[in-house]
């Protein structure tokens, strides 16, 4: 993860304040043969990005802190895996009808449909079951994989990628989730699933972590 970046005069202060802390602001000026004025951004810099403490009549010193991280930084960090939710699959001979009924009973908006052998087949969202409802009435003997979303159409992640990528590939595609899968050669196995409540989710604990 990468920290803050720091330009050559702040290194310079933060190596005098490592050697010689406390130090006043006026005594760290003239070993660098500046004006206090000059150095007082730097100072400031340093000290919100918790690299310096500073005490009234003491000086500056050393927190030996970690540097704070900064927001961009937390955001490029967050992984799907930290964030994912428990998948919701049926499998593809699944009515219509019992697909409903697991929607509402599961409480998610999205179910994923998988093979004999566990493996993605396809995807169904709230308005392909509407869609499929409005006028018919045999939903109990439509089985869902006609009327899913099916490979290779299906937009979805690793554990590993990034939420940033993932929020990208919703926003991009227009849809609301994506399964989490773990490739097994023959096919994708589903081990999760990552919503726009998850993505939610990271952007509140951004604001958590960061005191915001
Ligand atoms: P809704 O249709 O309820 O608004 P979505 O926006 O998620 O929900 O879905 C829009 C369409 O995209 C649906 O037809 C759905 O089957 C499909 N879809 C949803 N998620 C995915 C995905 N991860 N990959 C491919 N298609 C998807």
């Amino acid at each position: 993860m990468t920290h803050m970046e720091l330009n050559k005069r702040q290194t310079e202060i933060l190596a005098i304040v490592k050697a010689d802390g406390p130090i006043t602001g006026e005594q760290i000026a003239e070993r660098l043969t500046l004006a206090r004025a000059t150095i007082r951004p730097d100072l400031a810099i340093l000290t919100m990005a918790g690299y310096l403490d500073a005490r009234p009549r003491v000086g500056y010193f050393y927190s030996g802190k970690k540097p704070v991280q900064s927001v961009a930084d937390s955001m490029v960090g967050m992984k799907v895996r930290d964030f994912q939710s428990i998948p919701i699959v049926v499998s593809e001979n699944t009515s219509v009808y019992d697909a409903i009924c697991h929607m509402f009973l599961e409480d998610v908006g999205t179910l994923f449909v998988v093979s004999g052998t566990s493996l993605l087949t396809g995807v169904l969202s709230r308005k392909d079951l509407l869609r499929t409802s409005l006028g018919n009435n045999d939903l109990d003997k439509i089985p869902v994989h006609v009327i899913m979303t099916r490979m290779p159409n299906i937009t979805y992640c690793n554990k590993q990628d990034t939420l940033l990528h993932v929020a990208k590939k919703m926003i991009d595609k227009q849809i609301d989730s994506l399964p989490v899968v773990d490739d097994k050669g023959e096919g994708l196995e589903v081990v999760g699933r990552i919503t726009k409540t998850n993505i939610t989710a990271a952007f509140l604990s951004l604001s958590d972590d960061h005191e915001l």
